[in-house]
């Protein structure tokens, strides 16, 4: 697995890319903003650790920039720990969150994790690739979702979302079970992240009856009528 370091700290660095050699993982590190998102066509990364203090771009705005061209997992590594930057961090479509300093049989655990979950993503193991509701059309393989055959751009975390829902239209889906199936347990508590992405998803499909709100449950897909 290829994965894409974006750290300026160079002693970090270092113990990252022994960390994730040692692990079988085939690690090119970059200490900018600007390589970073030259190394994602150079490189083509399956996943990229990023940090969030860079001296050229702020890592938010990377990781932005990275998810406009690219479905790429990422992780981003921070060592501010406010719970707003995790929230942060979701909504600008990263897939994860560790907080330095942290230890490697962290970091690659949370990679397997994150790596696993975007797999299952890309390879449903009970359904065909492309499911249609109505003018929506979810493709499970391509990564890609239209609506009345315009492309609509969902962040990772979006998708994933979506695809969770939508597996059983009309079923409510409790608060807890998504929180825990689409986001793992570290995100327990973290409910306003659900809520955003839920807004962000009815935003892009132009009507919020795409996801409806169960009041005191959580939220069921359906089709708009
Ligand atoms: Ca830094």
């Amino acid at each position: 697995m290829r994965i894409l370091i974006v750290e300026d700290d160079p002693s970090v660095a270092d113990g990252i890319i022994d960390g994730l050699e040692s692990a079988n993982f085939q690690a090119l590190h970059v200490s900018t903003g600007v390589d970073a998102l030259a190394a994602l066509d150079a490189f083509d990364p399956e996943l990229v650790l990023l940090d969030l203090g860079l001296p050229d771009m702020d890592g938010t705005d990377v990781c932005r920039q990275i998810r406009k061209v690219s479905p790429v997992p990422i992780i981003v590594v921070s060592a501010r720990d406010e719970e707003i930057d995790r929230v942060i961090a979701l909504e600008i479509g990263a897939d994860d969150y560790v907080v330095k300093p942290f230890g490697m049989r962290e970091l690659v655990a949370r990679i397997k994790a994150v790596a696993r979950r975007t797999a299952g993503v890309e390879q449903p193991a009970t359904s065909s690739p492309e499911r249609a509701f109505g003018p929506l059309r979810i493709d499970t393989r391509s990564i890609r979702v239209s609506l009345a055959g315009e492309e609509v751009h969902l962040t990772p975390k979006e998708f994933e979302l979506l695809v969770y829902l939508s597996e059983d239209p009309g079923a409510v889906h409790r608060r807890t079970d998504i929180l825990h199936d689409v986001w793992d347990t570290n995100w327990y508590g973290t409910t306003k992240t659900l809520d955003a992405h839920v807004a962000a998803i009815r935003k892009k499909l132009g009507n919020p009856a795409w996801i409806e709100s169960v009041r005191g449950v959580g939220f069921r897909f359906g089709i708009p009528t």
